[in-house]
């Protein structure tokens, strides 16, 4: 069995094609480089240059590489520009992947295991967030994926295809080894923009809102190692190779932490007081978001390893150190207490 990975060279797909090349499993990868890093993919996984929405492309690798199942990661992932041109997510997200089940469908491909996201769930009424939850994405993002569950909902019923859907919560840390990491230039994410600070690439941090209801006034994110999402994804697919029927999983932890707790993490880990600086609220932002994971838990035989705050940030800045440095920063900057 052949495991084709769509958008594997990319952050998540990169570090779940490890954990799959880890655990013995054959591998080809499908991945148009726009964010993705060819460096990033263990040497003996094969690499074929091109989109996961080309058919003929796709049709040819699962012939060639003997596919009998789908990881598909590739796709657009910034909230806010998902705003400014929704029609793109639209066509990167949902009809990519309307192409991809096509030819999965006519190639006989019969597991299927998607990138999804907590944004479907917009603003949710009860935290920690079920599963079956009300689905009221706020961003055409979370529309465009939550449009792809469905649809692969409604393929597989009709195809005899078991799927699992994967929605991630706020995915974030590197390899434990510093081998891969976040490499996106421009990336928004909280712990991204708190690890540049620590190296000195940002002279500061906003804190998006002070005055939420909760505790400290920040917003609450459920923040999960990208290394134990990466085994979810294996966990996953081992779940569907045993006979698993379809299912949808929330993968975070359990468990809320605020933005001010976050930055306060990567502060002690890296030893350094980079300055914070208290912001009006982001537009859109939703105030907590916390997985109820006992699907996950009670479906997949998985156990994060890496559910600790501090060891979270410590594996981005050591990661963010490495990259600093490869890009020519200053080494000793991003070294100082
Ligand atoms: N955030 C912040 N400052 C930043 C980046 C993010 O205060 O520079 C906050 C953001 O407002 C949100 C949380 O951190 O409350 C998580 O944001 P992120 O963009 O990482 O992920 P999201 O939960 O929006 O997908």
């Amino acid at each position: 069995m052949t495991v084709l990975v769509t958008g594997g060279a990319g952050y998540i797909g990169s570090h779940t094609v490890q954990a799959l090349a880890a655990a013995g499993e054959s591998v080809v990868v499908i991945d148009n480089l726009s964010t993705g890093f060819s460096a990033f993919l263990p040497g003996n996984v094969p690499l074929v240059i091109g989109d996961a929405g080309d058919d003929d492309l796709v049709e040819g690798v699962i012939a060639k590489h003997r596919v009998d199942g789908i990881i598909h990661f590739a796709g657009s992932v910034v909230v806010p520009d998902s705003m400014r041109d929704p029609l793109a997510y639209y066509r990167n997200n949902t009809m990519t992947t309307r192409s991809l089940l096509n030819v999965a469908v006519k190639c006989g491909v019969k597991r299927f295991i998607f990138s999804s996201t907590a944004a479907v769930y917009g603003n949710p009424d009860q935290v920690p967030v079920p599963e079956h939850a009300p689905t009221r994405p706020l961003s055409p993002y979370g529309s465009s994926k939550l449009m792809t569950e469905i649809m692969l909902h409604d393929v597989a019923s009709a195809h005899g295809m078991n799927y699992v859907v994967l929605r991630y919560f706020n995915v974030a840390g590197a390899d434990p080894q510093a081998r891969i990491g976040l490499a996106t230039v421009g990336a928004t994410h909280l712990l991204k923009i708190a690890v540049e600070a620590a190296t000195g690439q940002r002279a500061k941090i906003d804190v998006f809102g002070t005055d939420y209801p909760t505790p400290d006034g920040s917003c609450i994110r459920d923040f999960i190692h990208v290394s134990d999402l990466a085994e979810a994804h294996r966990a996953a697919l081992s779940y569907l190779t045993a006979g698993g029927r379809s299912v949808t999983l929330n993968c975070g932890y359990g468990r809320g932490t605020s933005v001010l707790e976050t930055i306060e993490a990567v502060r002690r880990v890296a030893r350094r007081n980079f300055a914070v600086q208290y912001a009006p609220r982001r537009p859109g932002d939703i105030m907590t978001m916390v997985a109820d994971t006992s699907r996950i838990r009670a479906t997949l035989d998985w156990a994060p390893r890496y559910d600790d705050l501090d060891t979270i940030a410590a594996h981005a800045l050591a990661w963010e150190k490495k990259l600093f440095q490869a890009r020519g920063g200053p080494a000793q900057q991003a070294e100082s207490a």
